[in-house]
């Protein structure tokens, strides 16, 4: 076993129903004087009531999903105008986003308090933008100093949004089995981040307010987005961002879709790992020890069908005359590690079986060791 690996610097603070002290005192221990406060129209009366403590020297109600340039270049001013020195995100990735593409370019420090499952608060990597073309980096002064995680926070959030986000964070875990910078540490915390949403997520469906199963999504949100962070964007994240950047798809239901086909195109490849995702979605022992690969898919099926997720691309909002478009566009950001390689070909059957929600079939083509 080699590896190098980095941990990325972060407090954080987790407990339900202590969002309002807890933010108090995060802003107060990092020697906040003039905060922003940033919630997206539908999260303001929730951040209302989470930053009633603080005095607020600038507040921020437009938040719009996958950060258009020119609303981060206006918030960006309006921090800096206004002598910002903190800034507190109440709300999902987007409205994180936000307060990420501040830090980018004005010195402030970030307070995230996040209320879906998308994980953004805990990495340093940003996205913006910018007439169709969603562009994506990492850069240390994004990731927020502290997250306040308060489960209570989510149980306004509708059940189909918390399906598409827990399914989001996910994700986050799955692609990073093979992501370019997948090592031993993030895997073990992809897998508990997996095991935590597979059990925390069903939870919130059969009882939206089960303040448990949210705490355990968040959980798993949380060591998703971790993993994530130092394992990289694999296939299913350069996919997705093709897809929400260029099309405007919904971030979280396009994740939700498109996950499934990337597991089985990649499983077969890399046995040993999708047997312990597989276990960790809930499949029987002996079923995995049979075949970890299918296994691994079957349990990411039944996990999706009990939460009823969304099914096909076309579901999304994809043109069904986009498909060859998104080929394109997403192909050459694939990643050459791969387990499986990618052509156009297998690119256009994955993406055809996505739009139109398919039963996912393993990939049969796996790069050996030698050959990679
Ligand atoms: P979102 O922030 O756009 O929120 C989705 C919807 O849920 C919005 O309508 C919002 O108002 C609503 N909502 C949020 N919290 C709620 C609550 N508690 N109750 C009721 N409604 C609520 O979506 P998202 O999926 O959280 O985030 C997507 C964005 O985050 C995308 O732009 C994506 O690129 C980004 N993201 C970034 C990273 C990263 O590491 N940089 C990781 C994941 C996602």
């Amino acid at each position: 076993m080699g590896f190098t690996h980095d941990t990325l610097a972060q407090r954080v603070v987790f407990g339900s129903g202590i969002a309002a002290t807890a933010v108090v005192e995060e802003v107060m221990r990092l020697g906040g004087a003039r905060v922003m406060v940033i919630a997206g129209t539908s999260q303001a009366a929730l951040a209302d009531r989470v930053t009633a403590g603080l005095e607020r020297a600038l507040r921020w109600g437009e938040v719009r999903q996958h950060v258009p340039v020119e609303l981060a270049r206006r918030a960006r001013a309006a921090a800096a105008e206004a002598g910002v020195d903190v800034v507190v995100s109440v709300g999902g990735g987007s409205t994180t986003g936000l307060a990420k593409a501040i830090a980018m370019e004005v010195d402030v420090r970030v307070v995230a308090v996040p209320t879906t499952y998308a994980g953004s608060e805990a990495t340093d990597v940003w996205g913006l933008t910018d007439e169709g073309v969603k562009t994506t980096g990492v850069d240390g002064r994004v990731l927020p100093t502290t997250v306040v995680y308060d489960a209570e926070l989510t149980t306004s959030l509708p059940v189909d949004l918390t399906v598409a986000s827990g399914l989001n964070g996910l994700a986050h875990c799955v692609d990073s089995l093979w992501a370019p910078h997948a090592d031993p540490i993030n895997l073990a915390m992809a897998i508990e981040g997996a095991r935590a949403l597979a059990q925390g997520l069903p939870a919130v469906v059969a009882d939206p307010q089960d303040v448990t199963g949210r705490e355990r999504c968040l959980y798993g949100a949380y060591l998703a987005a971790v993993s994530f962070a130092s394992a990289g964007s694999g296939m299913h994240h350069k996919i997705c961002h093709v897809l929400g950047g260029a099309y405007d798809l919904p971030h979280a239901p396009t994740h939700a879709v498109v996950l499934p086909y990337v597991l089985a195109h990649n499983a077969t490849a890399v046995p040993d790992v999708a047997g312990r995702l597989a276990l960790a979605l809930g499949a029987a022992p002996g079923q995995v020890e049979a075949n970890p690969a299918q296994a691994a898919v079957d349990a990411l099926e039944a996990l999706r069908g009990v939460l009823d997720a969304p099914r096909g691309l076309a579901e999304v909002g994809l043109a069904e005359s986009d498909v060859a478009d998104a080929v394109q566009r997403a192909l050459p950001k694939i990643p050459e590690s791969n387990p499986v390689p990618v052509t156009e070909e297998s690119l256009t059957v994955l993406l055809a079986a996505a739009w139109a929600g398919k039963t996912p079939t393993l990939s049969q083509s796996v790069r050996t060791k030698e050959s990679r």
